[in-house]
C-alpha cells in the first residue's frame, strides 16, 4: 500500500519517521518550510527588513537554506568563502554562481588565499591545528567580517538536526559547557564587531534538506571535502545514525532536549571581558594579563603559520 501524505493524503514520496508523518512533494517542501519558520520565530533569528548573509559551501544544506530563506521572503545574500581544496573548492564555487545566477540573487565571493595568503590544505597539520580546526577558524573570522564589512544584520549556517546532534554528542562527552553554551541556535551579537549568528535549519534532519534540494531541482556538491576523513564530528554522526536507526527520534530529542534545559542548565556566560584584536581590530578575548597585547586566535592562528609557510601579508585594510 502507498504511503499516504499526513496532511493532503495524496501519495506520499519523502517519510518523517520520527514525526509518525509523510508527505507528498508540495506538502514536504511546506513542512521544511515550517520548520524553518518555526526555527526562525522561536529564536527570534531574523526579521524581514534585516539584511541577511547566508554562507555557503555548495552543499545541500547551506543551498537549501539560501533558497528557503528567499523562498520565504528573506533578503538574502550568499557568501562564498573559497577554501582552496583544489577541485572540490572549484566545484562548490561553480555550483553557488549557478544557484545565485539562476534567482538574480546575490553572492559575496572571498578567498582564503588571496585576502590572507593560505589555504586550507597547506595550513593542515601546520600551526597546531587539524585541516578542519583551522578551516573552522577561517570561516567563521571570515564570515563575521564579511558581514559586518557589508553591512548584514545578521549570518546564517546551514547546521542542520544531524550535525548539531553530533556536535552536542561530542560536547557532552567532553562536558565542555562553554561550548555547549555556543552551539545554541542563535548567537546574538553582544558586543560591536559580532555579528549576531543563527542556524535556521537546526530542526531539520540531514535527509530532508538532501530530499529538498532533489525535489526543488537544486544542484549541489554531493561529494565530501575530501579532508573529512578522521573527522571526530563523522564518526559521532555515525554513532547517532545508528541509535536513530534503531529508535526514531533519539538525535531529535537528544537536541531538543537540551535546548529547552539549557538556559537552566547552564550559565551561559555573557560576562567574558572582550577587547579590540591589536593586528586586525576584530572583537576578541581580552588577555589575563592586561600588560599583554590582545591577539584574536585568527591572527595567532595566522602567525603560527607564516612561520611554515610563505605567506605574504596580504593589504590590511
Ligand atoms: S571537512 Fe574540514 S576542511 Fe573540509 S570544509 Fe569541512 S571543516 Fe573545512
Ligand atoms: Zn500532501
Ligand atoms: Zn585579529
Amino acid at each position: 500500500m502507498a504511503m499516504r501524505c499526513k496532511r493532503c493524503r495524496g501519495t506520499a514520496v519523502m517519510e518523517v519517521r520520527r514525526h509518525n508523518a509523510a508527505f507528498c512533494r508540495d506538502c514536504f517542501l511546506h513542512y521544511v518550510g515550517q520548520q524553518v519558520t518555526r526555527a526562525i520565530a522561536k529564536y527570534r533569528m531574523a526579521g524581514h527588513t534585516d539584511r541577511v548573509l547566508v554562507a555557503v559551501s555548495g552543499g545541500k544544506d547551506s543551498l537549501a537554506l539560501w533558497d528557503l530563506l528567499l523562498e520565504l521572503g528573506y533578503q538574502a545574500d550568499g557568501l562564498y568563502l573559497s577554501l582552496g581544496i583544489g577541485a572540490y573548492s572549484e566545484r562548490s564555487k561553480a555550483v553557488c554562481q549557478e544557484f545565485a545566477e539562476a534567482r538574480g540573487a546575490t553572492l559575496l565571493v572571498h578567498d582564503l588565499a588571496g585576502e590572507h595568503g593560505y589555504t586550507i590544505p597547506e595550513a593542515a597539520g601546520k600551526g597546531g591545528r587539524s585541516s578542519c580546526g583551522v578551516c573552522g577558524l577561517s570561516k567563521r573570522y571570515v564570515f563575521n567580517r564579511a558581514a559586518l564589512d557589508g553591512g548584514y544584520d545578521v549570518v546564517c549556517t546551514g547546521h542542520n538536526l544531524d550535525d548539531e546532534a553530533a556536535v552536542l554528542f561530542g560536547n557532552t562527552l567532553r562536558w565542555d559547557t562553554a561550548a555547549m553554551a555556543r552551539q545554541f541556535p542563535v548567537l546574538e551579537a553582544t558586543r560591536p564587531g559580532l555579528v549576531k549568528k543563527v542556524k535556521p535549519l537546526y530542526r531539520v534532519a540531514e535527509r530532508e534538506t538532501a530530499a529538498y534540494c532533489v525535489l526543488k531541482g537544486i544542484d549541489y556538491v554531493v561529494e565530501e571535502c575530501p579532508l573529512v576523513a578522521g573527522n571526530t564530528q563523522m564518526r559521532h554522526k555515525e554513532t547517532l545514525n545508528q541509535m536513530e536507526e534503531a529508535a526514531p527520534g533519539t538525535k531529535h530529542s537528544f537536541l531538543f532536549g537540551y535546548l529547552d534545559r539549557a538556559a537552566a542548565l547552564l550559565k551561559v556566560a555573557d560576562d567574558a571581558d572582550l577587547t579590540e584584536c591589536a593586528r586586525c581590530g576584530m572583537t576578541t578575548q581580552a588577555p589575563e594579563d592586561p600588560a599583554s597585547e590582545a591577539v584574536c586566535a585568527f591572527c595567532r592562528s595566522k602567525a603560527r603559520l607564516v612561520k611554515t609557510l610563505p605567506i605574504v601579508e596580504v593589504a590590511s585594510r
